[in-house]
């Protein structure tokens, strides 16, 4: 996809400071981090780096991602020292660095009026919880050494096949923000939904197909639409579905010890004894049976407990999840592809079911009776590593799947959201 390298304008939250420090290299970890060819060129001129590379890893940056080890039950990049700081970068500067690592934690998208938007993932503790300095002087440089912005889609679906122009998709998703700010996360999510059907079949009957909405026409169908809402009734149940255990075993397993450390970009190759042990994993999320060392979690948590704990998204910590799946919204990244509406809302809503039930997680193994600030602000990092912040063009296909399935069959997405209603 291309990108926009310059900007005349960056826009970033004023209020957010950053620096990168007190932290056990966190962006070195966990995730794969991709590398160009050229920089994987300098890793292998380099003597002591090449070093390094040993077991698979050559055949891993070959491949285009930094090689990872096994350090503390967690997965590192092998140019990671233990005092916390990249072997790499000691030796040729921050210019040497992979782009990712450069810009990180920022990242960059042109919006619908092609100002330059910026995007800091809250998986960095520092953007986390607003430490460091204010983010404006660094924007522009962070903007080049992301190797410029993502541009949005120029249109996007409607589940009647019918396409909608930028403006357009946008104005939808603007009701989308004031239905999550009035209901909350989980009846916001599905009241968008519907709203976004209603809007299609509207759009359907006043507007000839080829033909986009004029402006005061499209917010006649928009205010049609809100008008036909009903109260979306949230029935709570008390374990999840299965294809919600299906998404908790894939993604909460895949941060569960030893199933972390199993990736195509990990050096070593998986002992008989992880393998075992990442099918463990997969049957506790899924059956809830025994327990599982959850990545950032104190201790090991049973799957099964996690519905004992309170479920929180329609109480005192509602406001930091609406703000957080508004952001995103703001940030414009649910846009960059194209593709349905409905499938970006259901991308909303796994974020909420992963938010609501890593929280739950957290409060468990910290042995507090409620989810508690410190535990959602933890899982909205966990969320938007694993469901905003993804390498482009990545696919993965438990994902896919699921999303086609809960868009395919409106009546789902509420049962599969009901356990953390
Ligand atoms: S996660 Fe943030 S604070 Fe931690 S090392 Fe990376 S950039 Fe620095």
């Amino acid at each position: 996809m291309a990108r926009r390298k310059s900007a005349l304008r960056i826009v970033y939250p004023e209020e957010q400071r950053y620096e990168c420090r007190d932290c056990p290299a966190r962006c070195c970890k966990t995730w794969g981090i991709p590398v160009a060819q050229e920089v994987a060129h300098v890793i292998l001129s380099d003597e002591e780096l090449r070093g390094r590379l040993v077991g698979r890893a050559p055949g891993v940056l070959a491949s285009g991602t930094l090689p990872m080890i096994e350090r503390d039950r967690q997965l590192q990049c092998v140019l990671l020292d233990d005092d916390h700081l990249c072997a790499l970068h000691k030796r040729l500067g921050h210019e040497a660095l992979p782009s990712a690592c450069q810009a990180y934690p920022f990242g960059f998208l042109e919006d619908e009026g092609g100002r330059t938007l910026t995007l800091l993932s809250r998986h960095c503790p520092s953007i986390r919880d607003n430490y460091g300095h204010p983010v404006g002087p660094l924007v522009r440089d962070k903007l080049s050494q992301a190797g410029g912005a993502l541009p949005l889609a120029a249109r996007m679906g409607l589940r009647s096949g019918r396409t909608l122009p930028v403006r357009a998709y946008l104005a939808v998703a603007e009701v989308w923000k004031e239905l999550l700010r009035e209901e909350g996360p989980v009846p916001g999510i599905l009241k968008a939904y519907e709203f976004t059907d209603a809007f299609d079949e509207c759009l359907l009957r006043e507007v000839a197909r080829g033909t986009d909405p004029e402006p005061r026409q499209l917010q006649k169908l928009l205010d049609e639409a809100r008008a036909r809402l009903g109260t979306p009734r949230v029935r709570h149940r008390r374990r999840p579905i299965w294809q919600a255990r299906i998404f908790y075993a894939h993604f909460l397993g895949g941060l569960s010890y030893p199933t972390r450390v199993l990736t195509e970009y990990a050096v070593a190759r998986p002992t008989v004894g992880q393998r075992i042990g990442a099918w463990g994993n997969k049957l506790a999320w899924m059956l809830h049976v025994g327990t599982v060392d959850l990545l950032h979690v104190p201790g090991r948590v049973a799957p099964g407990k996690i519905d004992r704990v309170p479920t929180f998204l329609a109480g005192e910590q509602r406001e930091l999840v609406v703000d957080y799946l508004c952001e995103v919204i703001d940030r414009r990244q649910p846009f960059t592809k194209m593709t349905y509406l409905t499938r970006a809302l259901v991308n909303l809503g796994l974020s909420v079911a992963l938010v609501s039930r890593f929280a739950r997680a957290s409060a468990l193994g910290h042995g507090h009776a409620e989810v508690t600030q410190g535990d959602v602000a933890e899982a909205v990092g966990v969320a938007d590593l694993l469901m905003t912040h993804r390498r482009e063009g990545e696919r993965n296909l438990v994902l896919d799947n699921l999303q086609l399935v809960l868009m395919s069959d409106p009546r789902l997405l509420p049962r599969f959201l009901a356990s953390e209603a």
